[in-house]
């Protein structure tokens, strides 16, 4: 009989897998078009992660050859540091989060994880040391424990419930009649842009990942959603090295280290207020989303008395 289930089990593994590998672009790329051309190459080492510090070193890359996104683009997130990549709709940001998880590789120039160049390592090992929480959080149809769960196999319930609490959704799941085991997704309960956004984070906080990329992941919440997402966020990228993708800039200005990337190329660098105070791009787009903002506010009609 166990001859018979083990290549069942095999086929759950192998199954497992490839879902997993699934979720991951699908939360990354919402582009599934969009086909993986790496491969590891032979007799690859697995990555070794101490200090969890990530360099682009002079990083050339472009989709199709005669399009070049990146040029030259270097910068550092340094080990347990919080940076946030801001810039002009299709500066390369996204395409910086896609390097970094090595669904390509660069044209030219390295990308390293604690000095190791991840496009000599394993993709495999690469992968478990990145966590991400993308804009639009994917959920299987399963239950949400599963999905929660998903971020590591095998963890324990105790250990869903630790993440639960960490993204503070599991006074949600408390009071669901099912708890962790109701049915989720197209074919089950419906969770709100905000539940989907904490199942994510709860993932993260299972998988644990030393680096983490955030991508714009408060983008569509009313903002009282937004304000309690981003505490939670803060919380759980403490101690890690985060990377985060911004649009909008007050939800980036704590950041140790803003840079602001135009065409590829990293454009100015700085802490929020040495750059509002160097008065270039980042101060102009800074100023317009006050200034935005603030006619947004002024359109809101006022209650009629
Ligand atoms: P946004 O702020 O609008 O999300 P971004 O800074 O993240 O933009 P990217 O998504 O990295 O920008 O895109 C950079 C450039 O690469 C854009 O010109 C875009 O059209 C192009 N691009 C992105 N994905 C692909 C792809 N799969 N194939 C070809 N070109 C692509």
């Amino acid at each position: 009989l166990a001859q018979l289930f083990r290549p069942l089990d095999m086929l759950g593994w192998v199954y497992r897998t490839i879902r997993q590998g699934i979720i991951d672009m699908a939360a990354m790329f919402s582009l599934m078009d969009t086909a993986v051309e790496v491969a590891d190459v032979p007799g690859a080492p697995a990555l070794v992660v101490r200090r969890p510090g990530v360099v682009f070193d002079n990083v050339d890359f472009g989709y199709e050859r005669d399009r070049q996104i990146l040029h030259g683009l270097s910068f550092e997130a340094p080990a347990g540091k919080h940076i946030a990549l801001v810039g002009p709709s299709g500066a390369g940001k996204s395409t910086i989060g896609r390097l970094l998880f090595r669904f390509y590789d660069p044209w030219a120039g390295r990308v390293l994880i604690d000095g190791q160049d991840i496009a000599q390592v394993t993709q495999e090992s690469l992968r478990a040391h990145l966590g991400i929480v993308p804009q639009d959080s994917v959920l299987f149809n399963d239950t949400i424990g599963y999905n929660i769960a998903y971020g590591r196999e095998h963890a324990s319930d105790a250990e869903i419930e630790r993440a639960a609490r960490g993204a503070a959704i599991w006074p949600f799941i408390q009071k669901l009649p099912q708890g962790l085991e109701t049915e989720v997704g197209e074919r089950g309960l419906k969770l709100s842009g905000g539940e989907k956004q904490r199942v994510a984070i709860a993932r993260t906080l299972v998988k644990d990942p030393p680096v983490l990329l955030l991508d714009e992941a408060t983008s569509a919440l009313d903002s009282q959603t937004e304000q309690d997402i981003l505490a939670t966020l803060r919380r759980v990228s403490e101690g890690r090295t985060t990377l985060a993708i911004a649009h909008r800039l007050s939800t980036i200005a704590d950041a140790d280290l803003i840079y602001v990337i135009q065409d590829g190329r990293v454009a100015e660098h700085g802490s929020h207020t040495a750059l509002l105070r160097h008065d270039g791009l980042y101060a102009d787009m800074w100023t317009r989303q006050l200034r935005d903002e603030a006619e947004e506010g002024e359109a809101i009609p006022e209650p009629a008395q």
